[in-house]
C-alpha cells in the first residue's frame, strides 16, 4: 500500500525532524544531508516534484557557536537558530548541487498562514520555484517567531505547506518507526500501528509521551499534523528518517512505516 502510494504521489512534502539531522553528541549529522539529498533526488527523477520542511537551525548554530550551548535566554535561542540557519542552508546547497539542482530557502511563521495576502504571495513563490525546479527548502523563522506567534514546531508547519501546496502525500521523517500504541522507547512491548484510518479517534487508542531533545514537537504534534492533512484527503507517512535509503526501501516494501491515511 505504502509502495503504491509514494509511487502514485507527483506533489511531496518531505518533513525533516531535528532529531533527525542531528548527531548523539551535537551537530548537524551530514550524512543524513547527503542520505536524505540522494533519496530526493531519486524522487525527482521519477517526475516527482518535492518541497523540503527542514528543522535543524538550532542544532547547527549549536555547532557553529559551542559557547552559546547552554544558555537559556530566548534572544540568544533565536540569535543561535539565524547562525544555524546559514549552516543548515549551506549543508543542503552543497549536496543538492551535486545534482545540479538549486535549492530556495523560505522562512515562515503561523502569522503567515493568517493573512490572505501573505498566503497568496507565499503560494505564488512556491509554485514559481516548483515550476522553475527549484527545491524550496522551509524552516520557522525564528527571528521573529516568539512564544506567542510561534507555529511551535515544523510538523505543523509541514502539514500548512502541504495543504497550502494541495501537496499529495506528507512524509515526516523521525527517529522512530512510525506511530505505536505507546513510546516503544520506554516499553519493550509496544505495538506498531501500520495504517491509521481516523486519526480523530487515534489518541483514544495511543499513550503519547515526551518532548523532544531538540524538537519541540513530540509524537502529539506528528498526530496533529496528520489530522490537518488528512482532513483535506492528504496522507501522511510517518517514518524513520536516521535509517539510510528508508524512502527508497519503503518504495521495495522492505521497510516499515504508519500511514495515516486520510478520506
Ligand atoms: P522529531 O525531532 O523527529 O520531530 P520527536 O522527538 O519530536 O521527533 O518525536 C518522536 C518521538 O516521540 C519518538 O522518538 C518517540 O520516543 C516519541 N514517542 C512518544 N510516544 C510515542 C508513540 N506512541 N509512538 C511513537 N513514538 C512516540
Amino acid at each position: 500500500m505504502i509502495k503504491q502510494l509514494i509511487e502514485d504521489s507527483r506533489k511531496i512534502v518531505i518533513k525533516i525532524g531535528s532529531n533527525t539531522l542531528s548527531k548523539d553528541e551535537g551537530g548537524i549529522d551530514k550524512k543524513v544531508i547527503q542520505n536524505i539529498s540522494d533519496q530526493v533526488y531519486e524522487l525527482i527523477k521519477k517526475n516527482k516534484d518535492i518541497v523540503i520542511v527542514s528543522s535543524g537551525a538550532g542544532a547547527c548554530g549549536i555547532a557553529a557557536i559551542n559557547k552559546w550551548a547552554r544558555k537559556d535566554d530566548v534572544h540568544y535561542k533565536q540569535a543561535l537558530c539565524a547562525i544555524g540557519q546559514v549552516e543548515l542552508m549551506n549543508a543542503y546547497k552543497e549536496e543538492f548541487e551535486r545534482f545540479g539542482i538549486h535549492i530556495a530557502q523560505m522562512l515562515l511563521t503561523r502569522d503567515d498562514f493568517n493573512d490572505q495576502n501573505r498566503i497568496l504571495n507565499m503560494r505564488n513563490t512556491l509554485f514559481t520555484l516548483i515550476d522553475e525546479k527549484v527545491l524550496p527548502i522551509i524552516n520557522e523563522n525564528d527571528t521573529v517567531s516568539t512564544v506567542e506567534i510561534k507555529i511551535g514546531d515544523n510538523d505543523t508547519l509541514a502539514a500548512l505547506t502541504a495543504t497550502l501546496w494541495d501537496a499529495d502525500l506528507l512524509i515526516m521523517l523521525s527517529d522512530i518507526d512510525g506511530l505505536y500504541d505507546k513510546n516503544p522507547k520506554d516499553n519493550g512491548n509496544a505495538k506498531f500501528i501500520d495504517v491509521v484510518e481516523n486519526v480523530d479517534t487515534i489518541l483514544d487508542e495511543v499513550e503519547i509521551e515526551g518532548i523532544s531533545k531538540f524538537g519541540t514537537g513530540g509524537i502529539l504534534t506528528k498526530i496533529e499534523a496528520a489530522k490537518r492533512v488528512n482532513k483535506y484527503g492528504i496522507p501522511m507517512l510517518l517514518v524513520n528518517g536516521k535509517k539510510e535509503d528508508i524512502i527508497i526501501k519503503l518504495m521495495a516494501e522492505e521497510e516499515k512505516a504508519t500511514l495515516f491515511k486520510g478520506k
